[in-house]
């Protein structure tokens, strides 16, 4: 076991994959898709494989993990976010001032522009701690599985922390039609759009040869086109002619904001769901993050063409903007959890998607804890083309969760899973296993120097933070 500092080069020390048995009081598994808790049951791992989940004790002499009064999930799926972006603008949007639209003013005026100077002004070795701090927010949030979209050249440090951190995880280099652009002085973003360009998607799929089924098979590559505002039409067909070629997954921004319907129907007199499938980008193989502007109809299309939503509900809250979870399962599509660019702690994002999906019905059994599970589990492995992932079944992958229930606020049990839906959080995790490997256990990641990962990340921020300040990005934002 490693302890020692990770700096530029350091190696944090995977631990090796067990064979071995975890106990739990209650194990989560689906049967035919629905949920059945199995009461005092034993989940058997070898070689990063669950290979029988069975009442019995273990045997004699089998390595067992077990804790008192002890919920066994399975791993979940964060199904769209941006890491460096929770790192780097932690506090910062919450209870921003922006004047309306929120969402365009947030993207356009903090989250691209500091973005951008975080990629240009930090040395490897920072984005690699940032990159470090996200994915143990994640893997402490209760995801097994990330999918992350960030900057094409964040790829030189994004892998080898996933391989020795252990998490699972998916990288999308963003591609678009202009790789800078300028900010009007109506705060509204200008591209220069260069439609036959195809350096940034040739640099993605260099990416997907380089990274794709790396550590394992733990590590994959999708193919991002960034959003239908900021992609061409030539550019989303090479990228659905690429992402065949290589029987690869796809993920976009769309309909994130007003101003992006405006611009695209603008431009293509079609609505931006329209406009996808117009270019063929639609389908079972497209992850579509959020849809908040997506009409009944396009609703419709989405689900004809079986395309996924992430639904990142916090993320949209912040400006006020309620983008229920149950408009989007309710009208039958695949629809997964994100974190975005908020914290990545899967149980508050569960928990408010619950509740605002509630809001929003006005009706109390919508978005069940069990459905938000269920969302953040079955329906994202479903989007990933993962069977082997969200569910705790022989054959399945070793990657699960261990909650104590053994806690005030989560006492009696009645029910494990809403107790921790509803008034548990992560921090009721005691155990993360990702590919038969124990990444957390008794609430401590023993191979990750944490303190010493979000002192360095902590510092990263701080730079780009004082540098965003003398440049008047941060001031001119936020009021
Ligand atoms: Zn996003």
């Amino acid at each position: 076991m490693n302890n020692s500092a990770t700096g530029a080069g350091g190696s944090v020390g995977l631990p090796p994959k067990k064979k071995m048995a975890i106990r739990g009081s209650w194990v989560l598994t689906w049967q035919d898709d629905r949920p059945a808790l199995l009461r005092d049951h034993t989940v058997y791992v070898d070689d990063g494989v669950i290979t029988g989940v069975t009442p019995d004790r273990p045997a004699a002499g089998e390595e067992v993990i077990e804790y008192e009064e002890s919920l066994v999930l399975p791993g979940m799926i964060n199904l769209h976010s941006h890491i460096i972006n929770g790192a780097m603008f932690r506090g910062i949007p919450d209870d921003a001032r922006f004047e309306d639209p929120w969402m365009q003013r947030l993207i356009y005026q903090l989250l691209m522009p500091l973005g951008q100077l975080t990629h240009k002004t930090l040395a490897k070795h920072e984005v690699r701690d940032l990159v470090m701090l996200g994915m143990l927010d994640v893997m402490r949030g209760g995801s097994t599985t990330l999918v992350d979209q960030w900057h094409l050249g964040q790829e030189a440090v994004y892998f080898d922390v996933a391989e020795e951190l252990g998490i699972r995880t998916y990288g999308a280099p963003s591609v678009l039609s202009a790789a800078n652009f300028e900010i009007g002085d109506d705060g509204m973003p200008r591209f220069d759009f260069k439609p036959h360009d195809s350096s940034m998607l040739d640099r993605a799929v260099g990416v997907y040869r380089a990274h794709h089924g790396g550590a394992d098979g733990r590590l994959g590559v999708i193919f991002g086109p960034h959003a239908p505002d900021t992609c061409v039409p030539e550019l989303l067909r090479a990228v659905r002619e690429t992402a065949n070629a290589h029987d690869a997954l796809i993920t976009i921004h769309l309909s994130q904001t007003p101003e992006e319907v405006a611009a695209v129907e603008g431009r293509y007199g079609k609505n931006p769901v329209q406009y996808l499938e117009s270019v063929g980008l639609l389908g079972p193989d497209l992850i579509a993050a959020h849809c908040v502007h997506a009409t009944d109809d396009d609703l419709v299309t989405l689900r004809r063409t079986d395309t996924a939503i992430a639904n990142c509900v916090i993320s949209f809250a912040r400006g006020g903007i309620n983008v229920p979870l149950s408009r989007y399962s309710g009208a039958g599509i695949r629809t997964g959890i994100g974190t975005d660019s908020h914290g990545m702690n899967l149980i508050s994002e569960l928990r408010t998607a619950g509740w605002f999906s509630k809001l929003h019905e006005k009706c109390a059994y919508i978005a069940s804890a069990y459905d938000l599970v269920r969302a953040a589990t079955l329906v994202g492995a479903s989007a990933l083309r993962r069977p082997d992932l969200g569910r705790i079944a022989a054959g399945a992958k070793a990657d699960l969760i261990v909650a104590s229930l053994a806690r005030p606020h989560l006492q009696p049990v009645w029910d494990p899973v809403k107790n921790l839906i509803w008034k548990g959080s992560s921090a009721d995790f005691t155990l993360i296993m990702i590919d038969g490997r124990v990444i957390m256990r008794d609430g401590m990641c023993p191979h990750i120097p944490e303190r010493d990962i979000m002192r360095r990340a902590s510092a990263a921020a701080a730079k780009v933070w004082t540098l965003a300040e003398e440049r008047g990005v941060l001031s001119r934002s936020i009021t």
